[in-house]
């Protein structure tokens, strides 16, 4: 499957039946985005933006940034860039940006809590992705929203900027990674335009187990029905109200779970770059109808054991 994968990599990822899934890749730098599209990526679904911050000593400013998107843009010729906004605080610290100490990080200030309150800073992140991005496709994503009021707040911010940087296409979506806004994924889906799953924290949050956990961490296992009923929630959700939902934790560059993720109705998977191929191979060698019954089977189970061993049995 390797070697077919590498040399059908620029294909679509389609099923046996005619169902197309969008592979994207996921970069933390965009100086790999050309290394992406040479792997056959359908886009940039995952942009960690923190590297430009981090690579600072202090907050980048409009210039700096501006420059690095657009590298991004460059390279990808008219493919999609899902740029995701500073996701920082919890274990991802700057120097620049003292935190208050707190028992619980990953229970505090972090993601778009964090950047909400510091709205200069994630207004002049926007300004730079409208301004590099011109005329090419750029979706704007926030990190560990818990509901609606966060969404709201956050898209404000986009609103305002676009009235000064018009962008002939922009979506703005939102990241599942807490597990309230998978629940309330009816009350978000009117209005964002696009849902994407990020699965390692949507995991760590639904099992309360520690991701980076130096014993437990194995546990936390995307592929556990609890986990699995979140995704179907909102995929759910947002095919009521026609938009699109992608997953870039790492589940998607799972092979076994791809096609549980497919039957479940996901539309676009954001795997690590050099996955790329090779889950694209993955999708062209299902069918629809089979991936629904897995992905249907594997939520009546139990325990992520229990659905792995369910998808090895075939
Ligand atoms: C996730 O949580 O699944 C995700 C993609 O974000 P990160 O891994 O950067 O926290
Ligand atoms: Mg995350």
């Amino acid at each position: 499957l390797q070697a077919r994968a590498h040399e059908c990599r620029h294909q679509p990822a389609t099923t046996t039946d005619g169902h197309t899934v969008e592979v994207c890749a996921n970069l933390g730098n965009t100086a790999h985005t050309p290394d992406a599209v040479a792997r056959g990526a359908d886009g940039v679904g995952l942009l960690r933006t923190e590297f430009i911050f981090m690579a600072h000593p202090e907050a980048p400013d409009l210039e700096t940034q501006v420059h690095e998107y657009r590298q991004a843009f460059a390279a990808l010729d008219g493919r999609p860039l899902v740029a995701r906004t500073l996701d920082v605080g919890g274990d991802k610290p700057l120097d620049y940006w003292p935190l208050p100490r707190e028992d619980n990080p990953f229970l505090g200030m972090r993601g778009i809590r964090l950047s909400l309150s510091r709205p200069d800073i994630l207004e002049t992140q926007v300004q730079a992705l409208l301004t590099a991005a011109g005329d090419r496709p750029l979706r704007i994503m926030f990190p560990m929203v818990k509901d609606v009021a966060e969404f709201r707040a956050a898209r404000a911010i986009v609103d305002r900027v676009q009235a000064d940087v018009p962008v002939a296409d922009l979506q703005v979506g939102v990241m599942v990674e807490v597990p309230s806004c998978a629940l309330l994924a009816q009350s978000l889906a009117p209005e964002v335009d696009f849902f994407s799953i990020g699965t390692n924290d949507l995991t760590q949050y639904t099992l309360a187990i520690d991701r980076g956990h130096g014993t437990l961490s194995a546990e936390a296992d995307g592929l556990h029905p609890a986990v699995l009923r979140l995704i179907r929630m909102t995929v759910e959700a947002a095919h009521d109200h026609g938009r699109w939902v992608g997953v870039c934790g790492e589940l998607a560059s799972d092979p076994q779970a791809v096609p549980v993720l497919v039957g479940l109705g996901v539309d676009e998977l954001s795997v690590t770059s050099r996955r790329v191929p090779l889950v694209k191979a993955c999708i062209r060698n299902l069918d629809l109808a089979t991936a629904r019954r897995q992905a249907h089977r594997a939520l009546s189970l139990a325990t992520a054991a229990e659905v792995r061993d369910a998808l090895e049995a075939g």
